[in-house]
């Protein structure tokens, strides 16, 4: 059982400007869409939708310089990110999180994504309804994880403490809060319409005819891929400046779903055709990644449904498969 307090509504802009002035605050802000950005001024947070991308790319970043050579020594350029609070995140997106921890974490931990994550500090917010009418979370056994986690309840937040370090966050911002004797339970953390994945172990299914219509329509563009919180295909590139003996390695966020990525040295490509493409990208979130790790790797959140440009949906198509 974890301690609970309640916060005012009142209070939360004050605790959340108060954040602003100790720590780069990033939360989801409208701009053409709501994205999570570095925010000061708490009005401008907008917690009625789900973010178009994920926290992914702050922590796991789309392009990092891992060396450098200036022509006669090599550097690796590790920095540190300043310590950031992200508020607002919801649970699948958390989720996220801790798959990316558990790839960058384990065996010889990335010390790049480590540079990015270690100071960070993660303030949930938990939906009451699903933001997405593509959500599924509901359906993977996802995990509470966050430092707070907060509850809308009206006029006022519950507010779940989810680790040590949360705890002791909310004790220096402590005039915020009040304690309660309340603990959280699977009915607060309940989602109407989120079980919509009804296929729960998917791996008898990997020759089912019913694969090739969501195939046929898949352009391998890795939109699905990009917006994913969870997806960390990436590829290494060296840069040679033209001007001297300088160059960089560079890594860069890549797909599964492009034909060049499974392309090795001789030319061979590991997943030539885009059936293969597709079905690997289902059965690593949803099979292989639990084979290995005990959880799915999706998370549910239903991005690559929404940003697919042919608005594949493999939930229905799982579901409606015939055996
Ligand atoms: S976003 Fe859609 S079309 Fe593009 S690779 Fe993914 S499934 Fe295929
Ligand atoms: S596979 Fe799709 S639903 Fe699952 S976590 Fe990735 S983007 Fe979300």
């Amino acid at each position: 059982m974890t301690a609970a307090y309640s916060m005012n509504r009142a209070n939360l802009n004050p605790f959340l400007s108060a954040i602003a002035g100790d720590f780069e605050l990033i939360a989801p802000v409208r701009t053409d869409i709501v994205r999570f950005e570095a925010v000061s001024d708490p009005a401008k947070i907008c917690l009625d939708e789900q973010p178009f991308f994920p926290l992914k790319e702050f922590f796991f970043r789309k392009h990092e310089v891992i060396l450098k050579f200036d022509g006669k020594r090599f550097t690796a350029p590790l920095k540190k990110a300043p310590k950031r609070v992200f508020f607002g995140v919801r649970r699948c997106d958390l989720n996220g999180v801790l798959h990316q921890d558990m790839v960058f974490s384990s065996g010889v931990a990335d010390p790049y994504y480590a540079a990015q994550r270690e100071d960070s500090l993660l303030i949930g917010f938990h939906c009451n309804e699903a933001p997405s009418e593509h959500c599924f979370c509901g359906s993977l056994d996802l995990k509470d994880f966050h430092d707070l986690m907060f509850f809308d309840r009206g006029e006022a937040y519950l507010v779940q403490v989810g680790s040590g370090k949360g705890a002791a966050f909310l004790k220096k911002f402590k005039k915020f809060f009040t304690a309660s004797d309340y603990a959280v339970t699977d009915e607060d953390r309940f989602i109407e319409g989120v079980d919509k994945l009804k296929v729960k172990d998917i791996s008898g299914v990997y020759d089912n005819p019913g694969w090739k219509p969501m195939v046929d329509a898949c352009l391998s563009c890795g939109a699905c891929t990009t917006l994913c919180p969870t997806c960390y295909c990436f590829e290494l590139r060296e840069v040679p400046s033209l001007q001297d003996e300088s160059s960089e390695r560079v890594r860069e966020w890549s797909s599964c779903q492009l034909k060049e990525f499974t392309k090795v040295s001789g030319g061979f490509v590991y997943r030539e055709s885009r059936e293969d493409r597709f079905k690997h990208r289902i059965f690593h979130q949803l099979d292989y990644f639990k084979e290995k790790n005990g959880v799915n790797l999706c998370v549910g959140c239903g991005r690559c449904i929404t940003g697919c440009p042919t608005r594949i949906d493999f939930v229905t198509g799982i579901n409606e498969m015939k055996a």
